[in-house]
């Protein structure tokens, strides 16, 4: 059992004294912030929500129990709102041979096909949500591989993790296949089926340039409206300047006037747009509300990797860019330790971190940690997470890091994750627990 560093009094009431928490992410009367972003508060958690937020010091100290935090950075529990449960933790049993895009999706399928059992995707995707967990995450959406008989398997299973996580991780979940298989009715109707049983009213696919791509996209978007769907797409994860599915899916929202949701992740092909393409681009996604997702980590272990050949690129979207133009922008965890990333732990700390180096978060508007917690939170709809604020729930992040860069220097493997104004069990799950799933070959 570990807890962090924090000695959290056994009151129901009591006292976080000098907390320092990114003014975009608090909410409380009259907070400043310092040059970080950072504000510093008491706060207040009585019967496990948060009764007040004030200024530090602005109380008189009392008799009550407290813990003074001598200025650490407290978060919100976060937001993760693109990973892929179903695929995590398959590496030992199937690597990507030479770390590319396409070395991911062929050896993917092929594991998929060959072990994707109720009984392997369960304790596959089990075992990510204890890892989200304890790391500090509140609320996660994960993409479903959605093609023939895996239909039938992830979706039912998908419901159960999701009833059982229910108050510890909010779980939520898109449909993922290529844009092809939209013209393909019968898949359409299995897919809106398992979404309409199973899932929470959101429907996407992974889009990339066809032919019929303008006319498949309608049939997404009908689907959406006839069912009252969100949407969320994979999008142009490649480095060819020809890749302009984001464009075609903003046309299309446009063309439908459409008013639900909808997210885009990757995006990478934006990024490597003449300047006058990438911009007509991302009016039309400030145009059409579209949010979007970059995915570092992922997108750097992926993209511009040609085998030997130094990387000159980072792989990720034009996010500054799009921030600029008005567009919800936010990051996440995408895949871990699957073919499509090898390593990873759904740690949004890290990702913070990471992302934070990779996209030079860093010496600019000090509003960064909204990508991983009221951005991500307002797309998937669950207001009263990603934020710290009187009434809600205690659930927060600890540490002792008291700016970015002591936050950013170190891991923060000591932090204390409070669930309700209580201290959770930080153990991470044994990758030993999941070897006799391994054993097989695909
Ligand atoms: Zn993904």
């Amino acid at each position: 059992m570990t807890t962090g560093f924090a000695a959290i009094p056994a009151s129901t009431s009591y006292r976080l004294t000098n907390a320092r928490s990114p003014l975009c992410l608090i909410e409380g009367a009259d907070l400043a912030a310092d040059r970080d972003g950072l504000a510093l508060v008491d706060l207040r958690v009585e019967d496990g929500r948060i009764a007040s937020i004030l200024p530090a010091g602005t109380e008189a100290p009392e008799g009550g129990p407290r813990l003074d935090l001598d200025g650490g950075i407290v978060l919100p529990r976060l937001v993760d709102a693109h990973v892929h449960l179903d695929k995590g933790h398959i590496w030992p049993r199937r690597r990507n041979p030479d770390g590319t895009f396409m070395g991911a999706l062929e050896n993917v399928m092929a594991d998929r096909e060959a072990n994707w059992t109720s009984e392997d995707v369960r304790a596959r995707m089990d075992f990510g949500l204890r890892c989200a967990f304890a790391h500090g995450t509140s609320a996660v959406r994960t993409h479903i591989d959605s093609l023939g008989k895996q239909i039938g398997i992830s979706w039912p299973v998908l419901a159960e993790m999701r009833a059982e996580w229910a108050g510890r991780v909010a779980l939520q979940a898109s449909p993922l296949f290529g844009i092809q298989f939209a013209l393909d009715a019968e898949h359409m109707q299995a897919v809106t089926r398992a979404v309409k049983a199973h899932g929470d009213g959101i429907f996407g696919c992974v889009t990339y340039m066809i032919p019929e791509l303008a006319e498949a996209l309608d049939i997404v978007f009908r689907t959406a409206i006839e069912n009252g769907f969100d949407l969320d797409f994979h999008v142009d994860e490649t480095n060819d300047p020809a890749a302009r599915s984001l464009e075609y899916i903003a046309e299309a929202a446009l063309r439908h006037r459409f008013t639900g949701k909808i997210l885009a992740g990757h995006c990478c092909s934006l990024a490597v747009q003449a300047p006058q393409d990438e911009a007509r681009i991302i009016a039309k996604v400030g145009q059409a509300g579209i949010a979007v997702v970059s995915l570092p980590m992922c997108n750097m272990y992926l993209q511009d990797r040609d085998g030997g050949r130094t990387p000159r690129w980072r792989g990720v979207t034009a996010l500054h860019e799009l921030k600029a133009a008005g567009v919800a922008v936010m990051i996440a965890s995408d895949n871990t330790r699957d073919p499509f990333y090898a390593y990873g732990d759904l740690d949004l700390v890290e990702v913070l971190r990471e992302g934070t180096r990779i996209l030079q978060l860093d010496h600019g508007p000090t509003d960064f940690a909204a990508m991983i917690a009221r951005a991500p939170a307002a797309i998937m709809g669950v207001a009263d997470k990603g934020v710290v604020a009187p009434g809600l729930s205690a659930d927060l992040i600890l540490t002792r890091a008291r700016d970015w860069t002591e936050f950013f220097a170190r891991p923060q493997a000591d932090r204390t994750v409070l669930v309700a104004g209580k201290a959770i069990d930080r153990t991470l799950p044994d990758y030993r627990e999941l070897d006799h799933l391994m054993s097989k070959s695909a």
